[in-house]
């Protein structure tokens, strides 16, 4: 056995999985990858489903790492969630994106409304201080609060739905609005959905992925989709990769949409040029 920073203990075992192995290096290097400049935002558009007009964007983080090169974030957040870094890591995301999509805003005022959707961890949200640390980027970055769109997964929010309600609360008295992300893959997401203040519901993309050349029909999503309107809420469907996908979701009524059908993620520059490109239609 060898002592392995902060006290915990790695055994060194040939049996030890690789992956174990991988997390401890990436829970080492992740500790520093902020001050190194190795973090980065891209943004996926989100278009109007209508229209397939432009209204937003979502950050997404990426870590490029100095040997390993680019790990995915379904890699590293989970290590930074447990870890606690994601307090930091949150922060640092919240105010990229909220000084980004507001000079966006001054630059290209043709191009309103522009949302910007921050993804926020279970972690995060349980964090005392989110609330506070939200309002002061808003008010640092000049970002209306409308503007500003926290995704949540539900899994974050089942764990303790009382206090989940509450917390959400506190967040949207601020103005911005709430979304739940990824939603219909958790469990017992339904019971508790009408409780929560959110104003957003995201279709999870393996929902999106049912709809198909073969069977274009999916009762899942419209079940979704009539259960969100019947609770007043914006619906967004995520993972659009097709147009037969964006056809049905449509005639669905689904209000939104992001996926590689209209743009896969992009980095600051090119998110920018799809706001030159709108503002001069
Ligand atoms: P998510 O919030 O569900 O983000 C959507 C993911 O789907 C992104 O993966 C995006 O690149 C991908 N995607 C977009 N369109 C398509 C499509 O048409 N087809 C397919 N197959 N995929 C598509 P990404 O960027 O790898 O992020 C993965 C997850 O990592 C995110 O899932 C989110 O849960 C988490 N994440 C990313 N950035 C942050 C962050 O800043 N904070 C936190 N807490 N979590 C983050
Ligand atoms: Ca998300
Ligand atoms: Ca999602
Ligand atoms: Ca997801």
């Amino acid at each position: 056995a060898k002592a392995a920073g902060r006290g915990r203990m790695v055994v060194f075992d040939p049996e030890m999985r690789a992956t174990e192995l991988h997390r401890v290096r990436l829970e080492a290097d992740l500790a520093q990858a902020l001050e190194r400049g190795e973090l980065h935002l891209v943004f996926q558009p989100v278009v109007d489903l209508a229209t397939e007009r432009l209204i937003g964007f979502e950050a997404l983080l990426r870590w490029t790492h100095p040997t390993l090169g680019p790990v995915p974030p379904d890699a590293f957040i989970p290590v930074a969630e447990a870890t606690g870094l994601i307090r930091e890591l949150g922060h640092w995301v919240l105010e990229q994106a909220c000084h980004t999509a507001a000079a966006w805003q001054r630059t290209y005022p043709q191009a309103q409304p522009l949302a910007i959707s921050v993804n926020v961890s279970g972690r995060q949200l349980a964090d005392a201080d989110l609330g506070r640390f939200v309002a002061d980027v808003l008010a640092d970055s000049g970002l209306p609060p409308c503007s500003l769109v926290l995704e949540l997964t539900e899994t974050a929010l089942v764990d303790d739905p009382a206090r989940a309600a509450a917390d959400l609360g506190r967040l949207r008295a601020l103005g911005v609005r709430l979304a739940v992300d990824d939603f219909g893959t958790g469990y017992s997401s339904l019971a508790y959905l009408g409780q929560f203040p959110v104003d957003i519901l995201k279709i999870d993309r393996s929902f999106v992925a049912a709809i198909t050349d073969i069977e274009h029909r999916s009762p899942l999503v419209r079940g979704m989709l009539e259960l969100a309107r019947n609770l007043g809420l914006e619906t967004v469907a995520e993972g659009v990769e097709s147009a037969v996908q964006r056809d049905r979701l449509r005639a669905e009524g689904c209000d939104r949409a992001q996926g590689y059908l209209f743009s896969r993620p992009l980095d600051s520059t090119e998110a920018e040029l799809q706001l030159v490109n709108l503002t001069g239609r």
